[in-house]
C-alpha cells in the first residue's frame, strides 16, 4: 500500500502551535483539494502528530482525541477520508508521570510510522512524508519515504534552520499542500 503520511499542525491543520480548544480547529482551504487528490491516485491517508502538550498537561488526552476526531471529521465532509491520526503524548520532561518517557513514537523517531506500516502495509519506497517540521522528515527519512517540507505552519522557520547535515532529510520544498501533491503525481 501506498500512502500520504503528513503532520498533522501546520500541515493539514491550520497553526504553528498546539491545538488547545475543539474551536480552534481548522483546516487549510486547499488542503481538502489536494488530499482529494491523492487519495483518488490511490494513496492512503495518515496523519502523525507529536503531543506533548498532553504530557505537560495542557490539554487531555481526552480532549487531545476529540479535536483528531474533529480533523476527521472536517475532511470527510470534503470527501477526504484520513484513514488514522496517530499521536504521542510523552515528553522525557512531561509534567504528568504516565506520559514522561524517552518513547520511540515522539518525532523524529519512528515509532508511530512502523505502527502505521503494520497497521495499513504501507509500502514506504513508494509513500511521501511530508511536514513543516524537519523532525517529521527527518523520521520519514529513517524508514525510507520520500519527504515534503511544506511552507505553512512553522515551515518558513524550519526552512531557516536548515543545516547542510539535515538538507538530506529533505527531498523537496514546495509552499503548500496543493503544491506538494501537484509534485507527488508528477513522480509517478
Ligand atoms: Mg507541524
Ligand atoms: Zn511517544
Amino acid at each position: 500500500m501506498k500512502a500520504i503520511i503528513l503532520d498533522r499542525d501546520g500541515t493539514i491543520n491550520i497553526g504553528q502551535q498546539y491545538i488547545t480548544a475543539l474551536n480552534k480547529t481548522r483546516i487549510y482551504r486547499d488542503a481538502p483539494t489536494a488530499l482529494k487528490k491523492l487519495q483518488d491516485a490511490g494513496y492512503k491517508l495518515v496523519v502523525f502528530t507529536n503531543q506533548a502538550c498532553v504530557g505537560r498537561g495542557i490539554i487531555t488526552e481526552e480532549l487531545l482525541k476529540k479535536i483528531n476526531t474533529r480533523i476527521i471529521k472536517l475532511y470527510k465532509a470534503t470527501g477526504v477520508n484520513l484513514s488514522r491520526i496517530y499521536y504521542c503524548p510523552h515528553h522525557p520532561e512531561a509534567q504528568i508521570p504516565k506520559y514522561r518517557k524517552a518513547c520511540s513514537c515522539r518525532k523524529p523517531a519512528t515509532g508511530m510510522l512502523r505502527k502505521a506500516k503494520r497497521e495499513f502495509g504501507i509500502d514506504f519506497r513508494h509513500s511521501f512524508v511530508i511536514g513543516d517540521a524537519l523532525k517529521d522528515l527527518e523520521a520519514g527519512k529513517k524508514v525510507g519515504a520520500k519527504t515534503i517540507l511544506v511552507l505553512t505552519g512553522n515551515g518558513r522557520r524550519s526552512l531557516k534552520e536548515l543545516k547542510p547535515r539535515t538538507r538530506k532529510a529533505v527531498d523537496y520544498i514546495t509552499p503548500n499542500l496543493l503544491s506538494a501533491a501537484r509534485w507527488i503525481l508528477k513522480q509517478g
